[in-house]
């Protein structure tokens, strides 16, 4: 047995759960990972990722020395650009239509890099002003390297063009419940759920996103008498364990959740006591109700009335009971719809504002909640602190020594929007930054994502592999994956928690803080200006300062937080912390009931593409597959799959493994067919990790007008038959070029 030079604890790198870690370290190499048993949100348990996931920290293709573009050293234009040359250096995962036809990246040095990366940053905002910038922050790293991207943008470039991915996993939730609530976070945490007499769970395939999350509903079922309603297109693990299962088609959510409502009100199943002390627009919203009777949602949903009532009853006639939802509600372009007809539910029978109660939406990354919090988003400054208000801006002008009135008050882009606006010209962003996202495998409708990067004059990628999107970059700045950083998480329950560095970066890789910190310093110099502070000597002093302003922060330090984190709201340095939401008000005031219509997604299923697509997650896998798929987890599930069910798999003559091209109005891929009744009649399913058959080439780049979240989970499709050939190799894909 390997005896430990050290056992560093931390936070899991994936999910939203927030695991805590025990790093078995030896010969600065982690070779183990367990979990304490006394860890507050995981009590010792770990799913496959956190477990065995680890080891893309050292796989030998991570980038861990700066790269530029030759040009960018020999200040030759005429060298060529980066959509006409041949590809000399990266060899993309993606099918060769997608890969940019880049020439050769150079290794440097971190000071050319980092003043060829500033110079270009300055000379584009002198040129084009604050409109031409923009930045993607990241929901992996963490919340100090993510407080100081947005500042930087904000601070030194006088945009709001900063955002993550959470546009495009629970945007639809976010704008919901800040619209009816004032917060954009779950109301309790999941652990409360074996307090549930009833739980509802929609649109999340908890099992395989959330799988700690998913043992403790489990238990809740199993050990506590609790009953589960899964409201899902897939029959999912749960669906084993719940007294109801309502297999709903993609994207019909409302007309289901306010039938629901309906017989609620019908039965006078109400509270009105919570509905008279503490909502508003009750009114407004029963005199839209009418339509919505069980037996015409019935016709849109698929779902029998019968089974509606049912469900409504169980529900409202709960003690208590909660909602958990994944991103089936928000990835669609009525996604805020979608999570305001569950919010409607909740303010209708009370079931909000007490332990064992609750909104839950279970946030996907594993720092989403806290790069939301750090205000990496267009609309907030740290803490959701409108931009557009002068109040909120001039707390920050304060702090961050910029002259009154110097912060931006407009409202910046979107990620989708930043790219679909990546043109020369008025308004047009030329320059665009990234820490750790990968927007070539997370947009929808990759085939114009494609033409959108290429539009762009300057891109970084600051991140630990050469991914899809860092391929289109003109400089790489070799960041550090969370086994080589501190700072904190917080996760899906609010808990922030410390990340701690099991050993120093590899190679010349560094931290992101200290990369942006080093990088805004250049950027001021070359500006003439020294605005910002930008001299931090260690992670917390940059928690601090933005908890200084953000009072949802202002009581926790890393000393605090040492072993169990803490939830937030914590407003001061002796608050125990705020598991549950809501108890006695809501952030504005009463909760606010919304009126809804029934609006079908963007693209239904015809005669010409018969079935539709949703897509989502594996147990194996995260994401855009950098950290997995450079893992021991490759082996596990190591090809891209298409999910379909035996009905439609007999009339289309396919068998299970069968080769299949799956074609959308945007673009095709080939895979192998798993036959399964996992997924419903019409319905098929793909993942979307896998670059060499991306889902995201088939879906649809419709957008929710209020959260400008994209239609991830319906699109039309065909399905037929391929040949075996024209299978992607994902043995050559994974080993092929260094880069
Ligand atoms: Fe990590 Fe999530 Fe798995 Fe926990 S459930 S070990 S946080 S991936």
């Amino acid at each position: 047995m390997i005896k430990p030079d050290r056992i560093v604890t931390t936070t899991c790198p994936y999910c939203g759960v927030g695991c805590n870690l025990q790093l078995h370290v030896k010969d600065e190499h982690i070779f183990k990972v367990t979990s304490p048993f006394d860890s507050p949100v995981n009590h010792g348990n770990l799913c496959v990722k956190g477990r065995f996931g680890y080891d893309y920290v050292y796989h030998p293709k991570r980038v861990t020395t700066p790269l530029v573009r030759r040009y960018l050293l020999e200040g030759n234009q005429e060298l060529g650009n980066r959509h006409d040359a041949p590809n000399l250096g990266y060899q993309s995962r993606m099918p060769d239509h997608l890969i940019p036809t880049s020439w050769d990246w150079v290794e440097t040095d971190w000071d050319t890099a980092l003043n060829i990366t500033a110079d270009k940053l300055t000379e584009i905002y002198k040129r084009d002003g604050s409109d031409a910038m923009a930045v993607y922050a990241c929901a992996k790293a963490t919340n100090e390297d993510n407080y100081l991207l947005q500042k930087m943008y904000r601070a030194i470039f006088r945009t709001n063009n900063v955002d993550h991915c959470t546009r495009l996993c629970h945007a639809g939730s976010v704008v919901a419940l800040q619209q009816a609530t004032g917060s954009s976070a779950m109301s309790n945490t999941a652990s409360q759920v074996i307090q549930n007499d009833v739980f509802i769970v929609t649109g999340s395939n908890t099992s395989e996103n959330h799988p700690i999350i998913a043992l403790q509903m489990k238990e809740a079922v199993r050990q506590h008498g609790a009953k589960m309603i899964v409201i899902d297109p897939r029959r999912i693990e749960l669906v084993d364990f719940a007294e109801m299962w309502l297999p709903l088609k993609p994207g019909t959510n409302v007309p289901l959740f306010t039938a629901m409502a309906y017989v609620i009100v019908e039965e006078n199943l109400v509270n009105h006591d919570f509905i008279d002390d503490r909502t508003e627009g009750y009114t407004e919203f029963l005199a839209t109700l009418e339509e919505f009777t069980p037996e015409y949602a019935e016709g849109i949903t698929g779902v029998p009335a019968e089974d509606i009532r049912k469900a409504a009853r169980l529900y409202a006639n709960a003690n208590k009971a909660a909602i958990y939802w994944g991103m089936g509600i928000s990835q669609l372009s009525h996604g805020t719809a979608s999570a305001l007809a569950l919010i409607n539910l909740a303010f209708l029978t009370g079931h909000i504002g007490r332990e064992g109660t609750g909104l839950n939406p279970l946030r996907g990354q594993n720092n989403v909640q806290g790069a939301s919090d750090m205000g990496c988003m267009p609309f907030h400054y740290p803490g959701y602190m409108r931009v557009d208000n002068d109040e909120n801006a001039a707390k920050w002008e304060k702090t961050w020594n910029i002259e009154s009135g110097g912060l931006s008050r407009k409202l910046g882009l979107t990620t989708t929007e930043i790219l679909s606006n990546a043109h020369a010209g008025a308004g047009g962003i030329r320059a665009l930054y990234i820490m750790g996202e990968n927007p070539m495998m997370s947009e929808p409708n990759l085939n114009e994502t494609r033409k959108h990067m290429e539009q762009l004059e300057f891109l970084v990628s600051q991140d630990i592999f050469m991914n899809e999107s860092a391929a289109f970059a003109d400089v790489f700045l070799p960041a550090t994956p969370f086994a080589e950083k501190d700072g904190t998480f917080s996760n899906t329950d609010r808990r922030v928690q410390r990340v701690r560095a099991a050993h120093a970066p590899r190679g010349q890789a560094r931290v992101d803080w200290q990369i942006i910190c080093d990088l805004a310093q250049r950027i001021e110099s070359k500006l003439g200006v020294v605005s910002a502070y930008w001299k931090y000597s260690n992670s917390e002093e940059i928690l601090r300062e933005m908890g200084s302003v953000n009072s949802d922060y202002a009581g926790i330090t890393y000393d605090r937080i040492d072993k169990l984190g803490l939830i937030y709201p914590v407003p001061s340095m002796d608050h125990p912390g705020t598991p549950t939401l809501f108890t006695e008000s809501f952030p504005r005031g009463r909760g606010k009931f919304h009126p809804l219509e029934y609006i079908p997604v963007m693209e239904e299923a015809d005669d010409e593409y018969p079935f539709i697509l949703t897509t989502g997650r594996v147990l194996e896998h995260w994401h855009g597959g950098s950290m997995t798929r450079n893992s021991v987890l490759n082996e596990a599930y190591p090809e891209a799959r298409v999910e379909m069910h035996p009905a439609d798999a007999e009339i289309h003559g396919i068998r299970n493994d069968d080769p299949v091209t799956v074609r959308s109005r945007r673009g095709e891929v080939v895979l192998r067919t798993t036959v399964t009744e996992k997924t419903s009649v019409g319905v098929v399913f793909i993942p979307f990790h896998f670059a060499e058959a991306a889902a995201n080439i088939l879906t649809n780049d419709a957008l929710d007008p209020q959260a400008k979240i994209p239609e991830f989970k319906a699109c039309a499709v065909q399905v037929f038959p391929a040949r075996k050939k024209d299978l992607p190799n994902p043995d050559a894909i994974v080993n092929r070029g260094r880069y």
